[in-house]
């Protein structure tokens, strides 16, 4: 994730620019850039650091030209350098760019261009872009339809505002799964990846469709389709908010703007290259033993991926939470272990690599944050590529991580003949299912969560119960209510609570089950007999099931209703993410700090 902007004016666009990189600063902020076109040529400046720092040494104002395109970046390739920052021209500086998201198959087409001479003067994949710009203008001698047809050569996801000697008047943008709005004023027209970048200047905009391209220049516009090129009308919306509402893309805390940021992240996490997936798939065959390692949330994600490897590849990979594990895992050369930390510096986390490397072990990662401590420590690090989380509680980073160890094990599966090619893929298609089905969740349910919320307002203990996967979901959603509600609630698996905690149960005590899909035989059934057994001591119930299922319905005091669409994998995700927004609500209702809660910090970078 990171901020694009893009204008043409028939004014000076420096300052400008400026403003829109500052309103985007919160998207991604360890480097960033501009490229004007000065009536000759493009110049671009560009360096480490937040854009206050970064204009204090390029002194952006100084550049001279009435368009031009800027970046503020959160490094998914490539480490945090000034080589690596944008924009990124192609070798002959004639084509210039600014991207967020993930070219899934750079590699390979850098291979194609270095064998036709191309040089790369940085680890990204944004480069690439650049240069098959080049390549096919090249090809085809107009830079429209070049335009069209590199883009049709990128997989993964992006947003694209390119600028051209070849075509200086105008600004060429596209987007596929990373956002990107245009924005309309008297004399001057904006692309930027959200509304805060422009929205001191014009609150007219029009949201483009993926594979969807415009083209600006300082009078007008044009939106076409990259498939054929034919026009693509295009409502203009007239947006109300604030400034300040603005800022967080119109959600009124960050919680709630990256509860409703997942749909993106799951599709960066399923468009991360399957060869890092190959990688570490890789790794965990060769070994004898391996472990998921994590502190927190990244803890449950590891508990989540234990449930994973067992369930697709038939291997026991214990879960361990950082603090524990230095002092309860016997090391050796033959072991393994996956680490999990949104910042990459959490400290518990940084003293089990530490222990884990200093026993022979080998060490891979799973880290948001680019050039973070713990991606340097490890042999193998994916970059996650969530964008900046700013709430102190994790929701989107967690379910990313999930979904990248969902695909680790069903290689892992493929590798160790325990699961059929067709179904991995179908698991696969299932989960790029999911990530378009739970814009409908949030949005459809939004409103159903939000009353429950404030139904159950006056609940000072909550039980989150689960059984095989939805256990660990269950532990992660009581941590996510303890940490924005101050609110007592214990995650347990299901199976666990008449051995011992039904003692509690009565009339004051909230249960929230996460229920298994009904072709879950009996995991699906022996949760709802855990359900009969609070019911039966008049406990309340709360769980989650789709409209058609009656059963479920008539034994809870309250669901939450999923799609019909909702298959035994989607499930437990859709579960997740709801009871995320349960949490939110629920705090929101009792007035608290939800994006700073008390007593907690961000990254925890003390033992
Ligand atoms: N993949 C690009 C990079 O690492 C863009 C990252 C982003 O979306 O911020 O530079």
């Amino acid at each position: 994730m990171c901020g694009i902007s893009a204008i043409a004016s028939h004014r000076a666009v420096a300052d400008n620019l400026l403003q829109c990189l500052q309103n985007l600063e919160y998207r991604g902020y360890d480097s960033c850039g501009m490229a004007i076109f000065d009536g000759r040529q493009i110049k671009l400046r560009k360096n480490v650091g937040n854009v206050e720092e970064v204009n204090a040494a390029e002194r952006f104002k100084e550049m001279q030209g009435h368009i031009g395109i800027a970046h503020t970046r959160w490094a998914t390739h490539g480490e945090v350098n000034a080589a690596n920052s944008h924009p990124h021209a192609s070798n002959s500086n004639e084509f210039v760019v600014v991207h967020n998201g993930i070219f899934s198959n750079y590699q390979v087409l850098k291979g194609q261009l270095e064998a036709k001479g191309y040089q790369f003067f940085s680890k990204t994949d944004t480069e690439i872009f650049a240069n098959v710009m080049e390549e096919t203008f090249k090809e085809v001698g107009d830079l429209e339809l070049a335009f069209r047809q590199a883009v049709q050569k990128m997989e993964g996801s992006y947003a694209i505002a390119l600028l051209s000697t070849k075509d200086p008047q105008r600004i060429y943008a596209v987007k596929k799964d990373s956002p990107l709005v245009i924005g309309l004023s008297d004399g001057a027209n904006y692309v930027a990846s959200d509304i805060n970048a422009f929205i001191s200047e014009t609150r007219d905009t029009i949201l483009l469709e993926d594979y969807e391209y415009a083209i600006l220049d300082s009078a007008g516009y044009q939106v076409k389709r990259v498939v054929d090129g034919s026009a693509s009308p295009k409502q203009v919306i007239r947006v109300q908010w604030d400034r300040q509402t603005a800022q967080r893309g119109g959600f009124s805390h960050y919680m709630l703007k990256e509860i409703f940021d997942q749909p993106q992240t799951v599709r960066s996490a399923l468009n991360i290259d399957s060869r890092q997936i190959e990688t570490f798939a890789e790794k965990i065959t060769q070994k004898s033993r391996n472990f998921c390692v994590g502190v927190g949330t990244t803890y449950y994600v590891a508990m989540i991926g234990s449930y994973l490897f067992k369930r697709y590849a038939d291997l026991y990979v214990p879960a361990i939470s950082s603090d524990e594990f230095p002092s309860l895992i016997p090391l050796d050369e033959d072991m393994h272990v996956l680490f999990f930390s949104q910042s990459g510096e959490t400290y518990d986390t940084r003293m089990a690599v530490d222990a884990a490397q200093k026993g022979g072990a080998a060490t891979s990662a799973i880290v948001n944050v680019v050039g973070s401590s713990i991606s340097r420590q490890v042999e193998d690090c994916i970059f996650q590529g969530s964008g900046p989380e700013i709430c102190v509680v994790s929701t989107k980073a967690a379910l990313s991580q999930v979904i990248l160890l969902w695909q680790i094990a069903l290689a892992v599966g493929l590798k160790r003949n325990q699961l059929a090619l067709k179904e991995a893929t179908r698991i696969r298609d299932e989960l790029s299912r999911f990530a378009n089905s739970m814009e409908q969740i949030l949005n459809e349910e939004s409103g159903f969560v939000r009353q429950l919320a404030l139904q159950t307002n006056k609940v000072q203990n909550w039980l989150f119960m689960g059984k095989d996967i939805y256990y660990p979901i269950a532990l992660e959603s009581a941590l996510k209510m303890k940490e924005v509600t101050y609110l007592h609630a214990e995650g347990l698996p299901a199976g666990f609570l008449k051995h011992g905690t039904l003692a509690m149960v009565d009339e004051n005590l909230y249960c929230l089950f996460f229920l298994p899909h009904p072709s879950e035989g009996g995991l699906y059934r022996s949760s709802l007999s855990a359900m009969e057994e609070v019911k039966a001591r008049k406990g309340k119930v709360i769980t989650f099931c789709s409209a058609d299922n009656q059963e479920a319905q008539e034994l809870a005091d309250h669901v939450f209703i999923l799609p019909s669409q909702a298959t035994a994998e989607s499930n437990p995700l859709m579960q997740m993410i709801l009871a995320q927004l349960f949490s939110y609500y629920s705090a929101l209702h009792l007035g608290l700090n939800i994006d700073k809660p008390r007593n907690l910090a961000k990254s925890v970078t003390v033992g």
